[in-house]
């Protein structure tokens, strides 16, 4: 079917917000990836159900992102739909030290809201750039934090397009991951339950936390965040990931367009015209000469898109 005819199906069951050939590379941090056929802004469940049945009668691939700082599209981007989750899908209430949020809510904002409001537990989330339905599914965070601890209950649509309530358990929360990287669920909403303190306590951790990262990060080159996990038996072995690329001398080492970052060597910045193919090299050559000096294949952390739409950690792709 002719892209163009698709739109106006999708627009004629009244999924709105419909793109043609849309530059994937300016849905991703790293500012990496050809177009998707279509892209489509989530705005509420019902037209999601819509759009979920439509992709599935078609038999097209579907996928979901939030912000795209996690992730890697390729050069030749997808041959299928982005269902994307943003401000138009971002309702917050809260209600005591509960909040219950969308997937669409940018974390930052959603930090902020909390520490106004004297919700304590989820400022280690400062600074991260996605959305919470991105953060829930990585389970994200930061010193030795993630949102699953304050995670009550999610609201996601199952593969059948039926709402499911899960408990935190069904979750199945570990370090940077959760059942949602298994199987096929959209997240919709999230129960959080904080503790309460003080505004100005809360605020003054997150923005120690900000300065940090600041500091740490380099922040002003597009980049996916920490390309590698900070796998525990590689960390008890020889450190975090950082550490272990740095001592290989692999800061600054460049592919293309991309380079290991100067200031962090967990991250892999694009210096102008980075490619999903860079991205591949580089990551091999970096993988491999690890591999030869400690014995150990370093795992990413960045998802990689494949135009057919699988996803999955980057390394499995290489
Ligand atoms: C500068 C920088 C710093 C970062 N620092 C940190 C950090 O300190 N800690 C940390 O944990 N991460 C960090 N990250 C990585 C990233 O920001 C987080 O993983 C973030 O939570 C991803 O959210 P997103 O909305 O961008 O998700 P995306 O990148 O859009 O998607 C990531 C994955 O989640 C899936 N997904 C997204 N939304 C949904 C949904 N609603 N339902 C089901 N699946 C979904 C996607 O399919 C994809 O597989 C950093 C990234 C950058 C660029």
């Amino acid at each position: 079917m002719k892209l163009k005819k698709l739109a106006d199906k999708l627009r004629a069951i009244g999924v709105n917000n419909v793109k043609v050939k849309e530059p994937l590379s300016m849905h991703s941090s790293w500012k990496i990836g050809g177009p998707s056929d279509i892209l489509v802004e989530v705005a509420d469940v019902s037209s999601l159900q819509r759009l979920l049945a439509f992709a599935k009668e078609y038999d097209i691939p579907l996928i979901v992102i939030g912000k795209g700082s996690n992730i890697l599209f390729s050069d030749e981007g997808l041959r299928g739909i982005v269902a994307k989750f943003g401000k138009a899908f971002a309702n917050v209430k809260i209600d005591g030290a509960n909040i219950i949020a969308d997937a669409g809510v940018w974390v930052p904002l959603l930090v902020k809201l909390a520490a106004s409001r004297g919700i304590a537990g989820i400022e280690h989330a400062a600074g991260i750039p996605g959305t919470l339905g991105g953060l829930i599914y990585m389970n994200g965070g930061s010193l030795q934090q993630s949102i699953g601890d304050t995670t009550k209950r999610i609201w996601a649509l199952d593969e059948n397009g039926k709402v499911v309530e899960m408990t935190r358990k069904e979750c199945e929360f570990s370090y940077r991951s959760s059942v949602f990287q298994r199987k096929n669920l959209i997240i919709l909403r999230a129960h959080l339950e904080g503790s309460l303190d003080e505004p100005n306590n809360i605020r003054r951790r997150a923005i120690d936390i900000l300065a940090e990262r600041k500091h740490k990060f380099p922040l002003k080159q597009p980049n996916c965040g920490s390309v590698f996990t900070n796998n525990p038996e590689i960390y008890k072995a020889a450190g975090p990931p950082g550490k272990i690329i740095e001592e290989a001398g692999l800061k600054g080492l460049r592919i293309g367009g991309l380079m290991v970052s100067p200031v962090h060597a967990n991250f892999i910045v694009n210096v102008g015209g980075g490619t999903s193919k860079d991205a591949f090299e580089l990551v091999a050559k970096i993988r491999d000469i690890v591999y030869k000096r400690i014995g150990y294949w370093l795992e990413c952390e960045v998802r990689y898109v494949t135009p057919e739409g699988d996803i999955a950690p980057l390394h499995k792709f290489i």
